[in-house]
């Protein structure tokens, strides 16, 4: 959205008469252009500091550049003729206020170029500090401050960001020199360098410039205003950047505002200092003032983890009026927001100065705990709460915990407890080695990413760790932030271990671990454990969960059920608050140890009497897992689906026999396993299938060997009565696999009627049942209107219905999906968030058709969509009667749909529209 206005002289002369576009907003002196609404146009930065502004807080002046400048670089790569003109007049409007010019004179004016989009992404694009230092100015600031030290610190600060922001120069190149003149003085701390040695810095820092962009670092303040401005538009598309939106689910298309904001220096000696803070705890929730600073400081210093910044509580004994003016000017923007605040200040020379407010990122248990705390304070109604909390987030409740009788609980360290949690895995230590270690399948070899700090580069390797560890940085640190973001166990600033990423060694005291070590993490309690301990899950029993349920649920109108194979994931779900089972897939119940060999044995028949001796075998089995699960949802729904995939799933891979015959032959010719072996072999090449996933799977196999059928049908029933008999309710809901045409329904329809007949007559009792079928062909979409002749309900599969949407295979995506996703080709997954205008095309006509022969059907989702948000929301809109989700996704299915419900009714934009 482009704003408007006609107060700008600029706009006024000109003769068009279509209003033009705003581009830049001015704030200072008490009044600002834009407001906190704006997001959308100043991103979260540049709305946050208009909104103070005009609340008359001490905010340095300043102007944001809007989100339509960046999206028309990114387009065209330059920027409007009016783009250069407002900007212009806003700076002299600037310097006019400030009296003061950029870059010149003897009190120069110097200004922050930071990027801030319409959503958080914490480190992910670029800034650059002090512009307007140039050869001459840096002197006028030295004489202003009547700090040398300060002013060349200063100069070579920015260029160093500027060089590798705006010229895309290896930060190592500047770090080298850097640490080189430390080496040359014999010190250790950057404090310790000398103006003299700062200046020598400078020279050298010129001459990589030089030697790396073929040019000099700009001297001219609007030439070096330009480029930095450019340069932060460019940053939306870095890489680190683009996969923080894709964690974030953050459109590519928003743009990020730029803030030209004049300087403050918390670096001008020990009554100046900068720091970062929460109104409340962003872990806990509790009510407390939370934050981190550091003296003599500037920007960068207290998130980047360089140095352990100090409590906030200490503040009041550093500087106590200005710390109780920032207790009352941040409870007054948390009061204002009606949310949590996270704010930026800097303290110069004594006078505070604020640099920022937006709502603050929390883990799920802060933010349930917020919610309702405001609630009670007043500060925002029940049916807004609902809205506080991301239905993701539920997941905190369910992460697990340290199994501590599990091992040896040997703590070599104790660190801040950054974001929730238990994480256990192999040491890695660097992104790049996360991702390789962990591997690319769907699941992960768990790793412990162990870093100094993490920076923004590291994301790709966050994302695939089980959980992070750093030895520097505080509570606000990058680590902690962005883990808490992805629901993930950190732990930060555990200081007493020393990291050697170059060696791949962690010590502590006289221990090195080193790359591939187990490590526990505690980020409950910031414990850091030697070895390998066990995890347990954790329970919704929470009565502040109950609380927040408790006003979300009654608008609630669509089921949620649960994926759940065996008793236990019942008892699981149930316990999540899961509202029946929606998919039970019977195949999982034979690949178990005590079980495959009968399995393989039913399938190495020859006859259809061996293989009804050896499914007689498996009854037994079958049956005592189906009365498990219907004693676990006594007076629920059960959907128990027929066995769906390929027969080879369960016989040994050929590789692996052809290795075993060769050896066997060489070895033992005579072995009696040899002649086994080789049978075993003929029919997994029998069954071998060029495309498993479109072969003999679903309903086909039941249609191919009936008895397979009867076999389940017998141990549903009989399970069912037997369970009835002992007076648990249980409610039956028998699902057909893989249906394309409606006489596939009518064949397996007759066996489980006949044989449901049969155990009924034999038992002496009878149990009502559906009998219904999955939708997860393009096919049965289409023929939905004469499959629901025969079947009483539908379940939407929608991960084989995307599969064959797109002629993606479910199992060999991730071979090309990064490049679609990097590509822009694809927005997100589609096998993890629906595809709304393909595949909901299709559960749209399945729906309608459905419907049109049986007014009343059941139509559900069991695919892995059903504990998505975004997917659950849609699964609303469209009328379904549940959606099913795996059991530990119950909890947000149950949000994410009393939400859809609730904004619907109360005509309140969700939480997740990003
Ligand atoms: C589906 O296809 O969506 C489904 C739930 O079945 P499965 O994942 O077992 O193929
Ligand atoms: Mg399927």
């Amino acid at each position: 959205m482009s704003a408007t206005r006609v107060s700008n002289p600029d706009l006024t002369t000109t003769t068009q008469t279509q209003p033009q576009t705003q581009y830049v907003f001015f704030f200072g002196a008490g009044k600002a252009e834009g407001n906190g609404k704006m997001k959308d146009e100043l991103g979260g930065k540049g709305a946050g500091l208009a909104e103070m502004t005009n609340a008359g807080l001490p905010v340095p002046p300043g102007f944001t550049i809007q989100t339509t400048a960046c999206r028309e670089y990114m387009k065209t790569g330059k920027v409007a003729d009016l783009l250069e003109r407002q900007t212009r007049s806003a700076l002299e409007q600037l310097e006019k206020l400030q009296g003061q010019k950029l870059g010149s004179g003897e009190n120069p004016m110097l200004v922050s170029v930071r990027s801030g989009a319409k959503f958080s992404m914490p480190g992910m694009m670029d800034t650059i500090l002090n512009l307007g230092l140039n050869d001459e100015s840096v002197q006028a600031l030295a004489r202003k401050s009547g700090n040398d030290r300060f002013a060349y610190d200063s100069y070579r600060r920015l260029i160093q960001m500027f060089g590798s922001v705006v010229m895309d120069i290896p930060k190592a190149a500047f770090e080298e020199v850097f640490d080189g003149q430390k080496k040359k003085r014999g010190v250790k701390l950057d404090t310790e360098l000398t103006a003299a040695d700062l200046k020598d810095v400078i020279a050298q820092y010129k001459e990589v410039v030089r030697k790396h962009a073929a040019r000099d670092f700009p001297q001219n303040p609007t030439d070096q205003l330009t480029q930095a401005r450019d340069a932060v538009f460019r940053s939306w598309n870095n890489d680190r950047a683009k996969v923080y939106r894709r964690i974030n689910n953050i459109s590519d298309d928003l743009g990020t505002a730029v803030n030209v904001q004049c300087m403050v220096f918390g670096n001008l000696g020990e009554t100046s200092g900068t720091g970062v803070g929460f109104t409340r705890n962003p872990a806990t929730g509790d009510k407390e003032f939370y934050g981190e600073f550091l003296m003599n400081a500037q920007g960068e210093d207290v998130v980047a983890g360089i140095r352990t910044p100090i409590h906030i509580s200490e503040l009041k004994k550093v500087m106590p009026q200005v710390y109780d003016q920032l207790r009352e000017i941040t409870t007054r923007l948390e009061k204002h927001y009606r949310d949590v605040q996270d704010f930026e200040f800097t303290i110069q020379e004594g006078r505070l100065y604020m640099l920022q407010t937006r709502n603050g990122k929390r883990t799920g248990l802060a933010a349930v705990r917020v919610a309702i705390a405001m609630v009670n304070e007043g500060l925002i109604k029940p049916e807004e709460a609902i809205f506080r909390v991301e239905p993701n987030q539920l997941y905190d409740f369910l992460v697990p915990r340290l199994d501590e009788s599990s091992g040896t609980v040997e703590v070599i360290a104790t660190g801040l407890p950054a974001s929730p949690g238990a994480a256990v895995g192999q040491i890695v230590f660097t992104a790049n080695d996360a991702v390789t270690v962990a591997g690319t399948g769907a699941v992960k070899n768990p790793v412990v990413l162990v870093r100094s700090e993490t920076t923004p580069e590291d994301i790709h390797g966050m994302e695939v760790a089980a959980g992070i560890l750093t030895a520097r940085g505080g509570m606000t640190s990058h680590a902690a932030v962005v883990t808490r973001g992805m629901g993930k166990c950190c732990i930060a600033g555990a200081g007493d271990i020393e990291v050697d990423e170059k060696k791949k060694e962690m010590r502590v005291g006289s221990l090195t671990l080193r790359a591939g070590d187990w490590i526990s993490l505690d980020g409950t309690t910031g414990r850091v454990i030697k070895g390998k301990l066990n995890t347990v899950p954790a329970s919704a029993d929470n009565s502040e969960l109950k609380t927040l349920l408790g006003w979300a649920e009654p608008y609630r109108t669509m089921g949620v059920r649960a994926n759940a194979d065996i008793p236990r994931d019942a008892i699981a779900a149930r316990s999540f608050g899961a509202e029946g089972i929606g998919l039970c897939r019977t195949e999982h119940m034979f690949f178990a140890e005590d079980r495959i060999p009968h399995m393989r044995a039913m399938i190495m028949a020859r006859t259809e009497a061996d293989r009804r001796a050896e499914l007689a075998k498996l009854l037994p089995m079958q049956r005592s897992d189906f009365e498990g699960i219907f004693r676990a949802m006594d007076g629920l729904p059960v959907t128990i689906r027929l066995l769906d995939p390929p027969l080879h799933e369960f016989l040994p891979k050929r590789e692996e026999l052809m290795v075993e015959i060769a050896q066997l032959e060489l070895k033992d010719p005579k072995s009696p396993r040899l002649a086994e072996a080789r049978e075993v072999l003929r029919r997994v090449e029998e069954l071998h299938e060029f495309n498993p996933m479109l072969g003999l799977r679903g309903c086909r196999l039941g249609i191919a060997f009936p008895e397979i059928s009867e076999m389940q049908a017998r141990a549903i029933f009989e399970a069912a009565v037997n369970v009835a008999k002992d007076g648990i309710t249980v409610i039956p809901e028998v699902m057909i696999p893989l249906i394309v045409t409606v006489k596939e329904m009518t064949n397996q329809g007759s066996i489980m009627r006949q044989i449901a007949e049969q155990v009924f007559k034999e038992k002496g009792a009878r149990v009502e049942y559906l009998l219904g079928t999955m939708i997860e062909l393009p096919r049965a979409c289409i023929i939905a209107d004469e499959i629901a002749v025969e079947a009483e309900f539908f379940s939407f599969g929608t991960n084989d219905l995307t599969q064959t949407m797109y002629g993606f295979s479910r199992d060999d995506i991730g071979t090309f999906l990064p490049t679609y996703i990097e590509e822009g080709i694809l927005k997100s997954d589609p096998f993890a968030t629906i595809d709304q205008t393909g595949v909901g095309y299709l559960m749209e006509l399945g729906v309608a058709r459905g419907r049109k022969t049986r007014p009343n059907i059941k139509l559900g989702i069991c695919g892995e969509h059903g504990g998505d948000p975004a997917s659950v929301e849609y699964c609303h809109k469209i009328g379904l009667t549940y959606v099913s989700c795996s059991p530990y996704r119950v909890l947000t299915a149950r949000l994410a749909a009393a939400q859809a419900a609730a904004s619907e009714k109360l005509k309140i934009e969700g939480g997740r529209t990003k």
